[in-house]
C-alpha cells in the first residue's frame, strides 16, 4: 500500500493530537499488543480515525480505548479493529467482498476498503450511517455501499460475501449471516449480553469451525431499524 492511498487522506493527516506522529505511536502500541498484519498497521497508520470523532474527542482519537459517538454507540478500540481485520484476512480464500454490520462512524470500514475490494455495510442507526458515509466520501473512499437495516439479516440481494464482520453482539449467531457466507469463508463476530466473547467462524463444506479469540464488550445487536 502507497504510504497514502489517494491525495484526501494526505489533507486529513492532522496536527498535534491527531498527527501522523500520534497515528504511529498508536500503531507501535497495537504491535506491542500482538497485531502482526503489516497491511493492517499500515491502514491503520494511514486512516485518520480523529475525523470519524466529534471536534470534542478528537484529541483522544489515538488513545487505544473506544469512544463515545452519539447515538449511545461507540467507535471500536483500535486493538479490536485490528484484531478482526486480521483473523478475517488471514483466510484460505480469497477476500474480496465483505459485509460489515454495524457502520457505526466508519472507522472500521475505512480500514477494510483499504484492504478489500468492495464492503457492503449495514446501520440500523439512519443518522449515523449518513455520518459515515460523509466523512468516507471526504476520504474519497468509492468501494463501500451502505444499507440502512437490520444486520440480523445480513444483506441477501448482495451475497454470497468472502467474509462478514460484525461491531454489535446479538446473544446467538443469526443464522442468515452464516447461510450468506462463501464456502472457506470467515465470520467474526461478538457473542453474547453482558458477558461477551469475539468469536471467529470458519464455513466448510459440512460444518462451522468456531474460535474463542478474545473477551470483548460491544454494543448489542438491536433488532430492526431506528425510527
Ligand atoms: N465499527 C464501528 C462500530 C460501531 S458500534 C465503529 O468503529 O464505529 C456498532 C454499531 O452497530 C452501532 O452503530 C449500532 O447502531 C450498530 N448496530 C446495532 N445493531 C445493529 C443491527 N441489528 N443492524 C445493523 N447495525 C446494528
Amino acid at each position: 500500500m502507497n504510504k497514502y492511498p489517494n491525495s484526501a487522506f494526505e489533507k486529513y493527516q492532522g496536527l498535534g493530537m491527531t498527527s501522523q506522529r500520534t497515528r504511529s505511536r498508536l500503531v507501535k502500541r497495537l504491535k506491542d499488543k500482538g497485531i502482526e498484519s503489516s497491511e493492517v498497521l499500515s491502514a491503520i497508520d494511514v486512516v485518520p480515525r480523529h475525523l470519524f470523532l466529534d471536534e470534542a474527542m478528537a484529541s483522544r482519537s489515538y488513545e487505544d480505548t473506544a469512544l463515545p459517538i452519539g447515538y449511545g454507540q461507540t467507535i471500536s478500540q483500535p486493538w479490536v479493529v485490528a484484531k478482526m481485520t486480521e483473523w478475517l484476512l488471514d483466510s484460505s480464500i480469497p477476500v474480496k467482498r465483505v459485509l460489515e454490520i454495524g457502520t457505526g462512524s466508519g472507522y472500521q470500514t475505512a480500514i477494510l476498503a483499504l484492504l478489500v475490494d468492495k464492503i457492503y455495510s449495514v446501520e440500523r442507526i439512519p443518522e449515523l450511517s449518513v455520518k459515515a458515509q460523509d466523512v468516507l466520501q471526504a476520504l474519497e473512499l468509492e468501494n463501500i455501499d451502505f444499507a440502512i437495516s437490520d444486520g440480523h439479516w445480513g444483506w441477501p440481494e448482495m451475497a454470497p460475501f468472502d467474509a462478514i464482520i460484525s461491531a454489535a453482539s446479538p446473544s446467538e449467531l443469526p443464522v442468515e449471516l452464516v447461510n450468506q457466507l462463501k464456502e472457506g469463508g470467515r465470520l467474526i463476530i461478538p457473542l453474547g449480553d453482558s458477558e461477551q466473547q469475539l468469536y471467529g467462524f470458519e464455513k466448510t463444506a459440512t460444518k462451522l469451525i468456531k474460535t474463542c479469540l478474545a473477551d470483548v464488550m460491544f454494543v448489542p445487536m438491536k433488532q430492526g431499524i431506528e425510527a
